[in-house]
C-alpha cells in the first residue's frame, strides 16, 4: 500500500540539510508520496528507509515473465479491477497443451500445428503464445524428452506441467535456458520444485485448493527464494474458480496483500472445442492471466485471442490505422477514390466490402482520432475542412485524375460544403458498407 507524505517524513533523517532542493524533509516527503521526487535524491536516506519505500511501491500484482526471446511472454502487473477504471496491462497467454505421451511425427506434428494458430484480425496479428508439456507418461525422462522436441520445434514460450518435482527437474535440465515456467509445485511439493526453479531461475506455479492455502503456498516458495510465483486453484467448477480469482484479484488490489500479488492460471484440458473455448473466454475476462487448452481448433481457439485483444486494449483509446490513402487491388488513375475515417473496424469493413467488388480502388482515411464515421462527424471530428486537409496531405490529386469522392452515405449531408471546400464532385456511397460491392460494381 502506498505510504503517505508523513509516513514517509517519519523514515527520513529530519536534518532539513537541502541536498535534496527542498527546503525541508517534510516538503521532500510530500513530494516523494505525489511520486515527484525520488528517494535517491535524499543522500542521506537509511537503509530502513529504502526498503520500506521500495516495499511500498512495488505493483500490488507482480509481473511474471517466462520464456526467452521473441517468445517471451509476461503477465501480471495489473492495477484496476475493471478495465474502464484505467485499462489491463498485460494480455492474457494463450497456451497449448502438449502431451509427453506423443512421440516422432505425432508429437511434431502436433507442435507445428500450435505454431501455426496464428490469425490476422482488424490489422493486427493474433497467435497462441505457449505451449504447456504436460507429463501423462508418468516418466520423467519421457517428459524431458518431449519437452526438448517443444524447445527445437517451437519457438513459443513453454509451461513444464507434472505433479511430480522429479519429473519437473528432469525436464528443466534440457530447456533451462529457454526459462519455462514450472508447473506446479504444491504444499506437499513445495520445497523440492522451487528449489529447482531456484536453481534455473525459472518461474514457478503454486498450486492450491483455496484461496487461503494459496496465500500459504506463496509464502512458502517465497521463503524457498523463489519470488516469480503464479497462482493455480484448484477448483471443483469453473464458477468457483472464477469466484477465486476475482477474490484474488480484490484481496491483492484493495488490500495490497502480498501473498496474493500474483498472476494467475488456470487449465482447461477437457471438454468439446466449444466449451473449452467458452470457459477459456470466461477465465480471460476474470481474471486469468494465462489459460492452458488442449483444443487446437482455430475456430475455438479464435474468439479465444479476439476476447483478450478486445479487453487489453486500453478503452480510452479507440483502435486506429493510419491515415493515409490505401489501395485496394490495383488501381489506376481512373480508379474510384472513397473515404471513411481511421477507426479501425470501420476502415477494416469498408476494406473488406471493396475487396468483395473486386473493383481496384483507393481509400482515403481520414484521421477522427480512431473514431466510426458517425460517431466522428457528430463530433465535429469529420467536416469538410478535416476532408479537404488530408486530400491535400495524401496528394490525392496526384493519383487519380477524376475528380470525384465517394463520401460514405451517413454524411451524406456534409456533401455539399464539402464540393465547396474542394472543388470536387461528391458522389454519397452506400450508408452500410456491405452494399459497397454493388455500388462500386455500378460506378466503375
Ligand atoms: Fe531531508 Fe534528505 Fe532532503 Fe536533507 S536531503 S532535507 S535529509 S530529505
Amino acid at each position: 500500500m502506498a505510504l503517505t507524505g508523513l509516513e514517509i517524513f517519519k523514515l527520513l533523517p529530519k536534518s532539513n540539510c537541502k541536498k535534496c532542493g527542498k527546503p525541508t524533509c517534510l516538503a521532500f516527503a510530500m513530494a516523494l508520496a505525489q511520486k515527484k521526487a525520488k528517494l535517491e535524491e535524499c543522500p542521506d536516506a537509511s537503509e530502513e528507509a529504502k526498503s520500506a519505500l521500495a516495499e511500498a511501491s512495488a505493483p500490488p500484482i507482480s509481473l511474471v515473465k517466462f520464456g526467452k526471446g521473441d517468445g517471451e511472454v509476461q503477465v501480471g502487473q495489473e492495477t484496476v479491477m475493471f478495465r474502464h477504471d484505467e485499462t489491463f496491462y498485460n494480455p492474457t497467454v494463450i497456451a497449448v497443451s502438449v502431451s509427453d505421451k506423443l512421440a516422432g511425427d505425432a508429437l511434431k506434428e502436433r507442435i507445428e500445428c500450435i505454431n501455426s494458430l496464428q490469425f490476422e484480425r482488424v490489422g493486427t496479428h493474433l497467435q497462441v503464445n505457449a505451449v504447456a508439456v504436460i507429463n501423462e507418461s508418468g516418466s520423467a525422462d519421457t517428459f524431458a524428452s518431449a519437452a526438448e522436441t517443444v524447445k527445437k520445434a517451437s519457438p513459443l514460450a513453454m509451461i513444464l506441467v507434472s505433479d511430480s518435482p522429479g519429473a519437473l527437474a528432469a525436464a528443466v535440465s534440457k530447456v533451462s535456458d529457454v526459462r519455462p515456467l514450472l508447473a506446479s509445485a504444491t504444499s506437499e511439493t513445495a520445497q523440492e520444485v522451487a528449489k529447482t526453479a531456484k536453481e534455473n531461475n525459472c518461474p514457478v506455479v503454486a498450486q492450491a485448493e483455496s484461496v487461503e492455502a494459496s496465500a500459504e503456498l506463496t509464502e512458502k516458495i517465497k521463503a524457498a527464494g523463489v519470488e516469480d510465483i503464479v497462482l493455480s486453484l484448484k477448483a471443483p467448477s469453473t464458477k468457483d474458480e472464477l469466484y477465486g480469482l476475482s477474490e484474488i484479484r480484490a484481496v491483492a488490489l484493495k488490500k495490497t496483500f502480498r501473498p496474493l500479488g500474483c498472476p494467475t492460471i488456470s487449465f482447461v484440458l477437457e471438454g468439446s472445442a466449444e466449451d473449452q473455448s467458452a470457459k477459456a473466454i470466461s477465465l480471460i475476462c476474470k481474471y486469468g492471466s494465462i489459460v492452458v487448452v488442449e483444443t487446437v481448433e482455430r475456430y475455438a481457439i479464435l474468439p479465444m485471442l479476439t476476447t483478450v485483444m478486445n479487453i487489453y486494449t486500453d478503452p480510452q483509446k479507440p483502435v486506429q490505422v493510419e491515415a493515409k490513402v490505401y489501395e485496394v487491388g490495383e488501381p489506376n488513375a481512373e480508379s474510384p477514390l472513397l473515404m471513411t475515417t481511421n477507426f479501425s473496424l470501420t476502415y477494416y469493413t469498408v476494406e473488406s466490402d471493396a475487396e468483395a467488388s473486386r473493383v481496384p480502388c483507393y481509400i482515403l482515411v481520414v484521421d477522427t482520432e480512431g473514431t466510426s464515421v458517425l460517431t466522428a462527424y457528430s463530433g465535429d471530428k469529420l467536416n469538410e475542412k478535416v476532408v479537404a486537409e488530408a486530400m491535400k496531405k495524401s496528394e490525392v490529386e496526384g493519383l487519380v485524375k477524376h475528380r470525384k469522392l465517394i463520401i460514405p452515405g451517413y454524411v451524406a449531408v456534409m456533401s455539399g460544403k464539402l464540393e465547396e471546400e474542394t472543388g470536387w464532385e461528391i458522389a454519397v456511397g452506400p450508408r452500410e458498407s456491405s452494399m459497397l460491392p454493388k455500388y462500386l460494381q455500378e460506378v466503375a
